[in-house]
């Protein structure tokens, strides 16, 4: 249930309807507004439901809250969360371009890409080190060689890191380098996998499962969040459907979905939706006429050389004109480029 506060509640107030909460053994989530403060109280309904909170000083009203996600939710918290990265911010009107290879090859492929992403005007730099790959025979990633080839990019460019996390024993190591924890669409109901990043503190970039339903998605963004986490951003990536034309189907219609259902950034990711070049410039464009907070595409310094999604993968040069044409359509819609 939500706890909605006066306007003018004090401190301690607040604090005494958490500690209420806490009593029976519930957990409490303090979002502070603009003007008033709200408190998410998740537990047992039935225990919560014997505690007279409305009845406590500076309560303006209970709300009871329908949806099976309660704390990534709109009616939780309204507003919408922006998530800061170095600086660089995502969400509520900020817009991000992310871009790079899928995997980390060689220190001069990822320093090229790097370079083409900065000089084209990208916020972040994105990369595989740990890779989930469809055949165990594929190349796997670098690994921790992956990570610091890409702390050494960030070093000279400035670009913020987003890498894959696989497994938890690499998470440690793995904070040591990146700047946003990359979830994938295959690991998006690994359960314990998502608590884990719940628990530290850098954003988690999460991509919707390959058939997970927008229910489903934001019921793993929950688990996040619920360990104390709140920078999450979620990622369209296409979901598997019949069609063949393209690697999997981009659902455009999650974007509006999402942003009315949840105060979370969305971002668009139309190089794993559609497995095709020439698709992910009027994708991107579709993404963000939908209101998507941000593009994550593909980009390798020679696509033809790729160790792994080299077909969908943009040159610098392609990159470079793409990202002209979607800083056009982000001014159109009134957000910034961060
Ligand atoms: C990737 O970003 O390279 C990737 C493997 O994406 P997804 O999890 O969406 O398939
Ligand atoms: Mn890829």
């Amino acid at each position: 249930m939500m706890i909605i506060m006066q306007e003018g509640a004090t401190e301690e107030q607040i604090a005494h309807v958490v500690a209420r909460i806490e009593e029976v053994g519930a957990s409490a989530h303090v979002s502070i507004g603009e003007r008033v403060a709200v408190i998410g109280a998740i537990g047992d309904r039935e225990e919560l439901a014997g505690v007279p909170l409305e009845a406590c000083p500076g309560v303006d009203r209970v709300v009871a809250i329908l949806k099976p996600y309660k704390l990534v939710g709109r009616e939780f918290h309204p507003h919408d969360t922006v998530v800061d990265v170095r600086g660089k911010k995502l969400g509520g009107g900020h817009f991000v371009i992310i871009a790079g290879p899928c995997s980390v090859e060689t220190e001069e492929q990822v320093m090229a890409a790097a370079r083409a992403v900065a000089s084209a005007g990208g916020t972040m730099l994105r990369g595989g080190a740990f890779k989930p790959r469809s055949s165990p025979y594929a190349f796997q990633g670098l690994g921790v060689e992956g990570l610091k080839m890409l702390a050494a990019a960030r070093d000279e460019t400035g670009l913020p890191i987003v890498t894959e996390l696989l497994d938890p024993r690499d998470l440690e190591t793995l904070l040591d380098y990146a700047d946003v924890v990359q979830i994938g669409a295959r690991n998006m109901q690994n359960f314990q996998l998502l608590a884990e990043v719940g628990r530290v503190d850098k954003p988690v970039l999460l991509k919707r499962g390959l058939s997970a339903t927008i229910e489903e998605w934001l019921m793993a963004a929950e688990y996040i969040v619920k360990e104390g986490n709140r920078r999450v951003i979620l990622c369209e990536r296409g979901i598997r459907t019949f069609e063949t034309a393209t690697r999997n189907t981009f659902d455009v219609s999650a974007v509006p979905v999402v942003r009315l259902a949840s105060h979370l950034p969305v971002i668009v990711d139309p190089s794993h939706a559609t497995g095709r070049p020439d698709l992910v410039l009027p994708l991107s464009l579709a993404g963000i006429a939908a209101g998507a907070d941000g593009v994550l595409v593909e980009m390798h310094p020679n696509p033809e050389h790729a160790l792994s999604d080299g077909p969908q993968s943009l040159s610098p040069a392609a990159f470079s004109e793409y990202a002209e044409r979607v800083r056009d359509l982000v001014r159109w819609t009134g957000k910034t480029i961060s």
